[in-house]
Formats: structure tokens, C-alpha cells, sequence
């Protein structure tokens, strides 16, 4: 049985599609997407020898290596342009993520669709979407074991009129709680937050952001007693980085 992450990834994937999954592992992913009728053909790469094993065995016990190929290779390299028309991506940190994307590029031209679940690091990915002619569509947040995950779908932007990422991304001024004036949600903060997710916030959202919140306050009682002369500077950036978000977090409530 796939987990809660796996699963929601699963049904993000279109019928009858070309799927590659890029660190595959197990394979579960894309031995799920076929037997469900989503990937008509998948191809699962790895980089390291172990998780290609398993992902080998799997695709072969569930009889699918006709239709699963498992390759070994970096990121996107196992692929030539045009094979698959969507990519996931899931269980990494955001910049190996991003950093798969930009050396494998010209293997994305025919990319229909992008499926990324970085582990941490969500807004470098979601800048190099933006940088790179990406537009997001969806984001999902979800909890399994203790542990938020987030789920990012991009497609070309020129192939969605509706919206590009100059709108998705436009400073917005906000009410503040308190009723009194109104404070910028700057591009910085809906990079690092999600623009969709700040759409329709959820209590794993505010979650989240509660525990990034605890995880700052540590970082700057250790700044505050640091004797390094940045430690004052990098405090007030923290401090300043926490109130932002302490104001998006009370409007979201
Ligand atoms: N995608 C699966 C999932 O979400 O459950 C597996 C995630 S696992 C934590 C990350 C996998 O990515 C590992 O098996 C690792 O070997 C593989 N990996 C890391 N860097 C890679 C790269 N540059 N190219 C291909 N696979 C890579």
C-alpha cells in the first residue's frame, strides 16, 4: 500500500501519460501509476546501485517490465527528450530538485507536466520554477508520521493563459489582524509560503509555519548570545523574517 505522500502524488498524475520518476527508489510510484491506469509507460531512474535493485525487483514481481523500464543514471539523464510527458520528482530537498531540473533541461522541452515533492527548500524550488518559464498550477500540503510534506505542480507557462507567474507572484497588500492598515505579502514570502497554499490555508499550513517559527526563535536565542559581530545583523534578519510571518500566520486564522 502506498503511503498517504506516495498516494496523493499518485492521483496528481494524468491518465495515459508517459511518466518518468526521477529517483524512483522502490518504484512504487510508477508501478502504481501504471496498475491504476495513469502511466501507459514509465520509466523509474536511479543514481544509486541499492534503491535500483529494489526498484528492478519491484517492477519485476509486479510482472510490469514490459512497460516500466528501470534505468540507472543522474537525474534526468536517464531519459531522451520527448520520452516522457511527465516528470515526478519526490523525497529530496528542494535545491537537488531544482538542481535535476537545471542540468536536465533540455530533456524537459516536451514536458507537459511537473510533479515535485521536495522534502525542505520549497522556495528554491518554486524560484527556479519562476525563473525557468514554470508556472505553478498546485501546491498541497500534507502530514504523514509527524513529518509536512508539500506537493508543487508545474506546466510551461505559455501553455496556461489564465494566469503566468508575474501575476502568481505580485506583491499583495493584505489587511492586518488587527483591523489597523494593511502589510505586503512580498514575492519573497510567497515563494517561501506557497501562493496557493496561502489561497486556501490549511491547519497543516499554519502548522508548519508554527514550527518554522519555533525553529527561528532557536536560531536566534543562539544569536543572542553569540560574541560574532554579524550575530547582531543576522538577528535582526531573523527578527524580522519571524515577524512577517507571525503577520501572515495571524490572518490566517
Ligand atoms: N521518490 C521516492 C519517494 O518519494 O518515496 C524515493 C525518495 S528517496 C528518499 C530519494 C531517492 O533519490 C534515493 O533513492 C536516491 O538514490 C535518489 N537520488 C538522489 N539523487 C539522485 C539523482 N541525482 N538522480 C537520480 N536519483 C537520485
Amino acid at each position: 500500500k502506498l503511503s498517504r505522500r506516495l498516494e496523493t502524488i499518485m492521483k496528481l498524475i494524468p491518465k495515459e501519460c508517459a511518466l518518468a520518476d526521477i529517483g524512483s527508489d522502490h518504484a512504487l510510484l510508477p508501478v502504481a501509476a501504471v496498475q491504476s491506469g495513469r502511466a501507459v509507460r514509465a520509466v523509474a531512474g536511479e543514481v544509486n546501485d541499492g534503491p535500483l535493485q529494489a526498484a528492478a525487483k519491484q517492477v519485476a514481481e509486479a510482472g510490469l517490465t514490459d512497460v516500466i523500464s528501470v534505468r540507472k543514471g543522474d537525474g534526468l539523464a536517464v531519459i531522451e527528450a520527448g520520452e516522457a510527458n511527465v516528470v515526478t520528482i519526490a523525497g529530496m530537498g528542494g535545491s537537488l530538485i531544482a538542481n535535476i531540473l537545471d542540468r536536465g533541461e533540455d530533456k524537459l522541452e516536451q514536458v507537459e507536466l511537473l510533479i515535485l515533492q521536495p522534502n525542505v527548500g520549497e522556495d528554491i524550488l518554486r524560484r527556479w520554477l519562476m525563473e525557468h518559464g514554470w508556472l505553478l498550477t498546485s501546491e498541497c500540503i500534507l502530514e504523514e508520521d509527524g513529518k509536512i510534506y508539500e506537493i508543487l505542480t508545474a506546466v510551461p507557462e505559455l501553455s496556461d493563459q489564465r494566469i503566468s507567474n508575474r501575476l502568481l507572484y505580485e506583491d499583495q497588500e493584505w489587511p492586518k489582524s488587527g483591523g489597523e492598515g494593511t502589510f505586503t505579502v512580498t514575492r519573497d514570502l510567497l515563494l517561501r509560503m506557497g501562493p496557493w497554499l496561502l489561497k486556501e490555508p490549511t491547519p497543516v499550513l499554519i502548522d508548519k509555519w508554527n514550527q518554522e517559527l519555533d525553529k527561528l526563535q532557536g536560531i536566534l536565542d543562539s544569536l543572542s548570545v553569540s560574541k560574532l559581530e554579524s550575530a547582531a545583523l543576522k538577528a535582526k534578519q531573523v527578527q524580522m523574517e519571524m515577524d512577517q510571518i507571525k503577520e501572515v500566520l495571524a490572518c490566517l486564522q
